[in-house]
């Protein structure tokens, strides 16, 4: 199974994508995690990234698409994936399904995880105090917020892009984690069983 989980920074992907690999024995391909690696490790692609991350733009497209690229030849992908903060724009949308077509993969599915504004203002606050000095360099207010100015320019475009291929499926995010968790298992066991190896 191939899936792409969609939505701003503070919706809750990375805990959803957590609960997703384990039921479903599909890997985590998080790109905000690959590049914090390569930053730690001050690879050539680490130190063009860190400046960008710090300030919650985006690493450029073709760093990324290239990162992808060599992660989905690693033997563990064959089992399937979930794509975490990849893809952000429609141009790496695009790249993203050339890259695929090639290896001949298809995706499966892409759940959007719906969180209105306010609320998300708020959950960026809160976790802005209290990883406060802490472990993400872009977790503070302000590159939380440019983070999600950036989504809404660079990133909500992909909402219509994967709708008009018939493969979006919104949930809303609002809800208790558990409750979201089981919107999204209600999206994929149909789709586990009717995906194509
Ligand atoms: P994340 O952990 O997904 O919130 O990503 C953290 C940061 O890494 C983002 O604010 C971007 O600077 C960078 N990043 C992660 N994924 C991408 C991507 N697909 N395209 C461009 N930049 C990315």
């Amino acid at each position: 199974m191939r899936l792409i989980l969609l939505g701003p920074p503070g919706a809750g992907k990375g805990t959803q994508a957590t609960r997703i690999v384990e039921k479903f024995d599909i890997v985590q391909l998080s790109t905000g995690d690959m590049l914090r690696a390569a930053v730690a490790a001050e690879t050539p692609v680490g130190l063009e990234a860190k400046e960008i991350m710090a300030r919650g733009d985006l690493v450029p497209d073709s760093v990324v698409v290239q990162i992808v690229s060599d992660r989905f030849d690693q033997p563990d992908c064959a089992n399937g994936f979930i794509l975490d903060g990849f893809p952000r724009t429609v141009a790496q949308a695009e790249a993203l399904g050339t890259l695929l077509h090639s290896k001949g993969m298809m995706l499966d599915v892409v759940i959007e995880l719906a969180v209105d504004d306010e609320a998300l203002l708020a959950r960026i606050e809160k976790r802005a105090a209290e990883t406060a000095g802490g472990a993400r360099a872009d977790d503070n207010a302000e590159a939380l917020k440019k983070r999600l100015a950036v989504y809404h320019e660079q990133t909500a475009p992909l909402i219509a892009y994967y709708r008009e291929q018939g493969l979006l499926k919104t949930l809303d995010g609002m809800q208790d984690i558990d409750d979201v968790t089981a919107a999204i298992n209600g999206v994929l066991e149909p789709e586990k069983s009717s995906a194509s190896a």
